[in-house]
């Protein structure tokens, strides 16, 4: 290509590699959501996967003791402050039942971090991760950037969402490398039970697969359904798993940008060198707030849980009352995955609307509610609805949809 001056230059502007990822649609959902409110119009949101409560009272005092510590000014471990990867690991143990040392433990920006810094290092071009969708919008896109093929494993509203062994094995080639579990589900709210977690685990064992498993969700599980950590039921599979976690959605601190990875030490050590050439330690502040976090009780968390739980009731309820939308009562996280297909091809103000693309444009400029569309999540047809809002824009927000469908 020539410049205007008459040199020669190579390529695009952008890279290939970055040009090719698509902006993260739950986070542009909730932006243009957002950015409509504070222009003054009644939006309700549906889009945010954050809890609507507070940090803990306790979190934040650590945070503002820890800015007055001259010590939190420097740079810090880039693996993270010793003191919280003790108490990861003394948390792991606690919550999981699975047994960990600190230098198994990387802290990262967020949970988000610990998913890109994952796939960098496990995967090498051409290595195939099995991935069931519905799934969370960011892997595709970290893995993309780490050269590794994304094998999408679909699975349906009516096997609940989870994958079997069977479906895994059908997908298994000389080239699969990784399966990523994540339970409770995002987007879906699928809590697999522990007899499916351990028969996946074993499944991974005897095929040498690594499993990248998300446990963010751990403490979010409603009813009946419990949370099981795969590598706790699968001893085996440790030398092959990476856990990734953090305090987000457990703590209401999706701000604060703490996250972590568990795995063997030759991984962890790799990612952490990654780390160092990229953000380095996590801001010490934040880090000392999710010290205070993890090393204090689950109270705070079991009283979001309990919210959360009620608000997933009136939600699927409500939505199930709508004709043409299908919907599974979530069994943990904080999400409602409906199937809208029943109302597709169908015309609303003038526009005819075929995809749930379409929907969820049509639903924001004459609904003024915000849904995220399944093509975000590899599930076209569906749209994920976060329940981690106030019982009365819930109500107000799921109304507008049936008025509007109706
Ligand atoms: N994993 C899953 C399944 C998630 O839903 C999220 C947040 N949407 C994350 C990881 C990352 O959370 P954070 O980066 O805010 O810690």
């Amino acid at each position: 290509m020539a410049c205007h001056d008459g040199a020669v230059t190579h390529g695009s502007r952008v890279s290939r590699r970055i040009a090719s990822i698509a902006e993260s649609a739950t986070l542009a959902v909730d932006a243009k959501a957002k950015a409509l409110k504070a222009a003054g119009e009644p939006v309700v949101g549906f889009g945010a996967g954050e809890p609507d409560f507070p940090t803990p009272t306790h979190v934040v005092e650590a945070a503002v003791a820890a800015c007055r510590d001259s010590v939190n000014h420097r740079y810090s471990p880039t693996a993270g402050l010793p003191e919280l990867r003790r108490a990861i690991a003394d948390k792991t143990a606690r919550d999981s039942g699975y047994a960990v040392v600190p230098s198994q433990i990387l802290v990262t920006n967020g949970g988000k971090h610990a998913v890109y810094n994952t796939f960098q290092t496990l995967l090498d071009p051409g290595d195939e991760v099995l991935l069931p969708a519905p799934y969370w919008t960011t892997y595709p896109e970290a893995i993309a950037l780490a050269g590794g093929q994304t094998v999408v494993l679909p699975t349906t509203v009516q096997q609940g969402f989870r994958v079997t062994v069977d479906q895994l094995e059908a997908a298994r080639t000389p080239n699969t490398k990784v399966l990523l579990f994540v339970s409770p589900s995002n987007p879906t709210g699928a809590v697999y039970p522990p007899e499916e977690v351990e028969a996946i685990g074993r499944w991974a064992v005897e095929h040498g697969i690594w499993v990248v498993t998300d446990e963010i969700y751990e403490h979010l599980t409603f009813g009946a359904h419990v949370f099981t950590s795969m590598p706790a039921v699968v001893p085996a599979l440790a030398d092959r798993c990476v856990v990734l976690n953090g305090v987000a959605k457990t703590y209401a601190m999706t701000g604060w940008r703490v996250g972590w990875m568990i795995g063997p030490e030759d991984v962890i050590t790799a990612a952490t060198n990654l780390q160092s050439h990229s953000t380095s330690n996590v801001a010490n502040v934040a880090q000392r707030a999710a010290l205070a976090a993890v090393a204090g009780d689950l109270d705070a968390v079991a009283m979001m849980r309990d919210a959360f739980e009620r608000r997933g009731k009136l939600m699927h309820s409500l939505l199930t009352g709508i004709p043409g939308v299908v919907c599974a009562e979530p069994e943990g996280a904080f999400y409602c995955f409906p199937s809208f297909e029943g109302v597709l091809g169908r015309t609303f103000g003038g526009v005819t609307v075929n995809t749930t693309l379409e929907l969820a444009d049509v639903l924001l400029d004459q609904a003024q509610v915000a849904i995220v569309p399944g093509e975000a999540f590899g599930a076209p047809g569906y749209a994920r609805l976060s329940f981690a809002l106030g019982d009365d824009d819930l109500g107000l927000g799921v109304g507008r949809i049936a008025d509007f469908l109706s």
